[in-house]
C-alpha cells in the first residue's frame, strides 16, 4: 500500500489461469515430471503456431536456447559474433561460453534495435554470426540484416526474448529466414513457463544438434530402434552436452499460455495505444511503431524523456515509486557493465545512441492483468510530474 492507500502497481506480473494450474496438477498426478509428453506437445503446438515449417526445441531458458543455437552453428574459439550493447547480458555471455568474442555495436536511435550499417562496418574475416535483439518487441531491420549476412557469409541467430509474437512484413519472427531464433518464457515475458525458452529453426541439422546437446550430448537416434538389435535402454553419448531440457511441469504452463497468446497480445496492444494517446503531449518520446504488416509484441513500453523534461530519469523513477508505481530501465547497456567494459575496453563514446537512450528511458508498467484504471494511475502521475 502507498501513502494514498492504493496498492503497489508492479512493472510486470504474469497471468496464470485455472487452465495452467489444472494442467500442472495433472502432470504432478501423472508421475511424469521431467521432459516427456507435455514438453513434446508444447514444442509441437509452438511450432504449429509459428508455421513456416519450423521445428521447436524446448529448453529451460532463452539463454540455453541462444547457447545451443550458437553451438549448433559451429561457433567456437577465435570466432566473432556481432550483437548490440543495448541488451541483457545473456545475449553476449553465451558467445563467451563458446570461447568466441562478442563484438558490440550501437543501436539505431529511431528503433532502439541494432543498426545494420554498424553491423556491416564491424564485419571482419573472423565474423561468424550476428545476434540481433528485437528490442521491446519491435522487429529489427531484418531484410537489411539478412542481406548483410548473406553477402558476408555469416549466420544469424535472433534473440527474440521480447518478440513473441512479432511480425516482419507479415511473417512471424522465428519463420523469417534466420538460421535460428531464441524465445524466452521467463516470468515477465509475453508468455511464461516460470523459467523456459524455445529454440526454433527450419534447418534439420541445427535442430538435430540442439536436441542432442540440450540433454548431455545423448543421441538416441544413433541407431534405428526397429531394425537394430540394440534395446530401448541403449543410447550413445556423442559430445559433452548440457542439461537444458524443459520439464513437463513447466511445459504444462506453456501449453495454456500459448493458447492465450493472441488475447495477451490484444491486451498489450490496447494498453500501448492508450499510453500513446495519453502521453502524446508530454515532453517525452513514446515508443516507435513498425509499419503494418510488421508488428510489435509490446513486451516493454519504454518512454524516453526529452532533455527539456522537468525531471530526469532517476528523479522520475523515485517520484513514481513514491506514488506506488513500479517501473524499470531496459537496459543498463553492456558497455557500462564492469565485466564487458573492462574486458573489451569499452567507452560510452563508442555507443552514443545507446548511452543517450539509457540515460533518459523508463519502462512503464505493461502487463495483461493491468486494468485501465491501473494504467490511468500511471498516466495521471506522469502528467502531474512532467506536465506544464
Ligand atoms: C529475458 C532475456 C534473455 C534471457 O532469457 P532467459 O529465458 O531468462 O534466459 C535474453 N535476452 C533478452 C533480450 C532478454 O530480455
Amino acid at each position: 500500500m502507498t501513502a494514498t492507500g492504493e496498492p503497489f502497481l508492479p512493472f510486470a506480473l504474469p497471468e496464470i489461469g485455472e487452465e495452467e494450474i489444472a494442467e500442472v496438477l495433472d502432470t504432478l498426478r501423472s508421475g511424469w515430471l521431467t521432459t516427456g509428453p507435455k514438453a513434446k506437445q508444447f514444442e509441437d503446438e509452438f511450432a504449429a503456431y509459428l508455421g513456416g515449417g519450423v521445428e521447436a526445441i524446448a529448453v529451460n531458458s532463452a539463454t540455453a536456447a541462444l547457447h545451443l543455437g550458437l553451438e549448433a552453428l559451429g561457433i567456437g574459439p577465435g570466432d566473432e559474433v556481432i550483437t548490440t550493447t543495448h541488451t541483457f547480458t545473456a545475449t553476449a555471455e553465451v558467445v563467451e561460453y563458446l570461447q568466441a568474442t562478442p563484438v558490440f555495436v550501437d543501436i539505431d536511435p529511431s528503433t532502439y534495435c541494432i543498426d545494420p550499417e554498424l553491423i556491416e562496418a564491424a564485419i571482419t574475416p573472423r565474423t561468424k554470426a550476428i545476434i540481433p535483439v528485437h528490442y521491446a518487441g519491435y522487429p529489427c531491420d531484418m531484410p537489411a540484416i539478412l542481406d548483410i549476412a548473406a553477402r558476408a557469409g555469416v549466420r544469424v541467430l535472433d534473440d527474440a526474448a521480447h518478440a513473441f509474437p512479432t511480425r516482419v512484413d507479415g511473417a512471424l519472427i522465428g519463420t523469417i529466414g534466420t538460421d535460428a531464433t531464441a524465445f524466452s518464457f521467463y516470468a515477465n515475458k509475453t508468455m511464461t513457463t516460470g523459467e523456459g525458452g524455445m529454440l526454433v529453426t527450419r534447418d534439420p541439422a541445427i535442430a538435430k544438434r540442439a536436441r542432442v546437446m540440450r540433454l548431455h550430448g545423448i543421441d538416441r537416434d544413433a541407431f534405428d530402434r526397429f531394425t537394430s538389435r540394440k534395446p530401448a535402454w541403449y543410447y550413445e553419448v556423442v559430445a559433452p552436452g548440457f542439461k537444458y531440457n524443459l520439464t513437463d511441469l513447466a511445459a504444462s504452463i506453456g501449453i495454456h499460455q500459448l493458447r492465450k497468446i493472441d488475447r495477451f497480445l490484444d491486451r498489450r496492444n490496447a494498453l500501448a495505444s492508450r499510453y500513446d494517446a495519453a502521453l502524446a503531449d508530454l515532453p517525452l518520446r513514446t515508443p516507435p511503431r513498425p509499419l503494418a504488416p510488421s508488428s510489435h509484441a509490446w513486451h516493454l513500453y519504454v518512454i524516453r524523456l526529452d532533455p527539456i523534461a522537468r525531471l530526469g530519469r532517476d528523479e522520475l523513477i523515485t517520484a513514481l515509486h513514491e506514488r506506488g508505481i513500479g517501473v524499470s530501465v531496459h537496459y543498463i547497456p553492456l558497455h557500462l557493465q564492469p565485466y564487458w567494459r573492462d574486458r573489451y575496453s569499452l567507452e560510452p563514446g563508442q555507443f552514443e545512441a545507446s548511452q543517450a537512450f539509457y540515460e533518459r528511458t523508463i519502462s512503464l508498467p505493461l502487463f495483461t492483468r493491468m486494468t485501465d484504471s491501473d494504467q490511468d494511475r500511471v498516466i495521471e502521475a506522469l502528467h502531474e510530474l512532467l506536465g506544464r
